[in-house]
C-alpha cells in the first residue's frame, strides 16, 4: 500500500554529499547501519564534486560501482547540485541559508548544470527523479531549468508535514538535520552528511533507529500527492522561516 503519511508518523532518512572523494569509512559505517534496519534512504550525490570542503579521501575510482550496488539495493539516488560550490548569496524559495549554488544564478548556467549533472548519471546507468540542492536553497529559475533539461519532477526540500503538489513538481519536505520524534501525522525527511559525522552522532543515529525503525520508510513507499500545500503546512512554513530569521541563521 502506498503512504502519504495522513494518519501516520512516516520517516524518511537523506545522506547527502555523496562524491568519489567522501569519507569512505563514515560511508561504510551508515551503509552497515540501512543493513542491519532494513531502511532504504535517498542518498544525495555530488556529480561534478569541485567543493575543497568534501576531499576527505582520496578519490575512490570505483565510486560509481558503489552508486549503482546502493540502487541495486533499492536505495534512491538524487542529483545533490552539480558542483556543489556556491556562487550566489540568495536563498531563493527555500531560504535556509544565504548561499547557493542556483539561487539567484542565471538561467543559461543553472541548465549548464542541471544537462552536466543529469548527463554524469545517465553516463553511469544511474537513475535519477529526485533534485536537492546544496544547503537546500535553488529558486524558481532551478525550477525552470530542471524542466527545461531534465525528466526530474521532485524536489526533496521544502518545510510542510507531507508531501505536495505545486505546478510540474512534487515536493518531499526535509525539516531536520538529524533524526528526532516528531508528534504529528506526516512525512518527515531527516537529512545528514556522513562524512562529517562524529561519533556521538552515530550512536543517537542507531538508537533512533532502533526504536522507530518501524517508522522508516523508503521513498519508494510513498504516493504522489495531487494537492498543494495546505493552510497548515503554509503557516508552519511561515513560522519556521520567520523564527529562523529572528535567530539570525543564515
Ligand atoms: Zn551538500
Amino acid at each position: 500500500m502506498k503512504l502519504l503519511g495522513q494518519n501516520k508518523t512516516l520517516y524518511l532518512i537523506r545522506f547527502d554529499d555523496a562524491c568519489p572523494t567522501m569519507k569512505k569509512e563514515n560511508w561504510a559505517r551508515i551503509e552497515a547501519l540501512m543493513d542491519k534496519y532494513e531502511i532504504k534512504p535517498i542518498v544525495g550525490i555530488i556529480p561534478h564534486n569541485e567543493d575543497a570542503t568534501q576531499f576527505f579521501d582520496k578519490e575512490n575510482l570505483a565510486f560509481w560501482n558503489k552508486v549503482q550496488a546502493w540502487q541495486n539495493k533499492g536505495w534512491e539516488i538524487a542529483m545533490h547540485g552539480y558542483c556543489h560550490q556556491y556562487i550566489s548569496k540568495q536563498g531563493g524559495l527555500n531560504p535556509m541559508w544565504n548561499r547557493s549554488e542556483f539561487a539567484g544564478v542565471p538561467l543559461n548556467l543553472q541548465k549548464d548544470k542541471i544537462r552536466n549533472g543529469v548527463q554524469i548519471f545517465k553516463n553511469h546507468n544511474v537513475n535519477i527523479r529526485i533534485f536537492s540542492a546544496p544547503s537546500h536553497t535553488f529558486d524558481e529559475i532551478t525550477l525552470q531549468a530542471l524542466m527545461e533539461e531534465s525528466d526530474i519532477r521532485i524536489i526533496s526540500d521544502t518545510i510542510a508535514l507531507r508531501p505536495y503538489k505545486d505546478g510540474m513538481f512534487t515536493f518531499i519536505p526535509q525539516v531536520c538535520g538529524h533524526c528526532t520524534r516528531m508528534p504529528l501525522f506526516g512525512v518527515f525527511t531527516f537529512s545528514y552528511h556522513p562524512s562529517t559525522m562524529k561519533e556521538d552522532e552515530f550512536v543517537e543515529l542507531e538508537k533512533f533507529l532502533d526504536r522507530f525503525r518501524h517508522s522508516f520508510v523508503s521513498f519508494g513507499d510513498l504516493s504522489m500527492p495531487e494537492k498543494g500545500k495546505n493552510f497548515i503546512d503554509k503557516l508552519i512554513s511561515w513560522c519556521f522561516f520567520t523564527q529562523r530569521k529572528l535567530r539570525g541563521l543564515k
